[in-house]
């Protein structure tokens, strides 16, 4: 079914950055939709409106206790002159998968996804032409109810914003440095890592300004109880090429199971290779370092795609993939699943859905 949103037109449209300077998350368009929940209505009163700070009680639930939700995907503009959409679904099923865990009362999936396609239909002149530029879309859950007991919200907001971004890393598809995080964890299985939620962020600052002071990008995080296995990135799944085989951790509670991951997989078994989802321990990383076999490393997710990572640094131990280089392989997708989002090779598993 068509859901109907109303819609209030920004009369003061901004004016738009430089496509050259875009950086990632800096600007916004001129419109955000807004969908209220409360339990007598469910999930209502739909609507597209200037985009504008929000009015709420400084004691509104999701400000204390974190009850919030986000997703975030990508609009393209294809050579053509479409506007695509890469996998919108998956994303806003798991936005349920991450509700359900956090106490959020489903949204349903038609609506939610109508309000992503019609508002980039509203802005679509702020998707940014260049090549490694897009519109990012933010979806996201906030718990508004005026409370300051530990419980549940009975009202929450669904809000969709959007941004105009550049490549994620300044440094483009060349090869990060990563530290190995071997003090702090993200996430233990039982607890709320397999969701996009506002908390693990949070977590995760330290850790991050402590690798950047020592001049690593990111922080490779390791499982919450042994820190033995590897878990994936601040915002990436990771994959590993050893010995021709490709591996990626498997998803056992404390992952995000990430659309690109499920992309970049579904991709190499149609190239014929070995892709193996199971627990890969750091020792094992570096055992295949030290003997040669370490050929590839690389992350995925929807902001930089792929990342090809070039160097970690495992208390010390630094191990350099693929001489610091890009390698063929995260080329390969780098350049499939981006030509695919610009309409330049065909859409085969119908990964695109086109706003109109
Ligand atoms: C979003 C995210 C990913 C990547 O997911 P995609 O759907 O590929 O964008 C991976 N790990 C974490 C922790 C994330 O937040």
């Amino acid at each position: 079914m068509a859901y109907t949103f109303t819609f209030e037109p920004n009369n003061a449209p901004k004016q738009k950055p430089d496509s050259n300077k875009l950086g990632f998350g800096q600007y916004f368009t001129d419109h955000m939709f807004i969908a209220d929940y409360n339990l007598q209505h469910g999930w209502h009163e739909g609507r597209i409106v200037p985009y504008a700070p929000l009015l709420m009680d400084p004691a509104s639930m999701v400000l204390h206790y974190s009850q919030t939700i986000f997703e975030g995907l990508k609009a393209y503009k294809t050579t053509d002159g479409k506007v695509v959409i890469f996998r919108p679904e998956r994303n806003i099923e798991r936005l349920n998968i991450s509700g359900v865990r956090m106490g959020i009362p489903p949204i349903d999936e038609e609506f939610a996804l109508q309000a992503v396609m019609q508002l980039v239909n509203t802005d679509k002149d702020w998707i940014p032409t260049g090549e490694e530029n897009s519109l990012y879309i933010r979806p996201f859950i906030i718990a508004t109810d005026p409370f300051l007991g530990v419980r549940p919200s009975d009202t929450y907001k669904f809000i969709v914003i959007l941004s105009p971004v550049g490549a994620y890393y300044p440094e483009g598809i060349n090869p990060i440095k990563i530290y190995v995080e071997s003090e702090y964890v993200r996430a233990v299985r039982g607890g709320v890592g397999f969701t996009k939620t506002g908390g693990n962020y949070a977590a995760s600052l330290k850790a991050q300004m402590e690798s950047k002071d020592k001049g690593y990008t990111q922080v490779l995080w390791l499982d919450g109880c042994e820190k033995k296995y590897i878990e994936e990135v601040g915002s990436m799944n990771v994959f590993f090429k050893i010995n021709g085989e490709v591996i990626t951790p498997s998803l056992e509670g404390s992952i995000l199971a990430g659309v690109t991951r499920n992309s970049v997989m579904t991709l190499m078994k149609d190239w014929g290779m070995q892709v193996t989802e199971r627990q890969i321990s750091i020792e094992e990383v570096y055992e295949a370092y030290q003997n040669g076999t370490l050929e590839e490393m690389f992350g995925t997710g929807t902001a930089a795609v792929i990342s090809p990572v070039g160097e970690l640094n495992w208390d010390g131990k630094g191990i350099v993939i693929n001489n610091g280089k890009t390698g063929d392989l995260s080329h390969k997708l780098y350049d499939t699943i981006t030509k695919m989002q610009r309409g330049l090779v065909e859409d085969s598993y119908n990964w695109l859905t086109t706003v109109e």
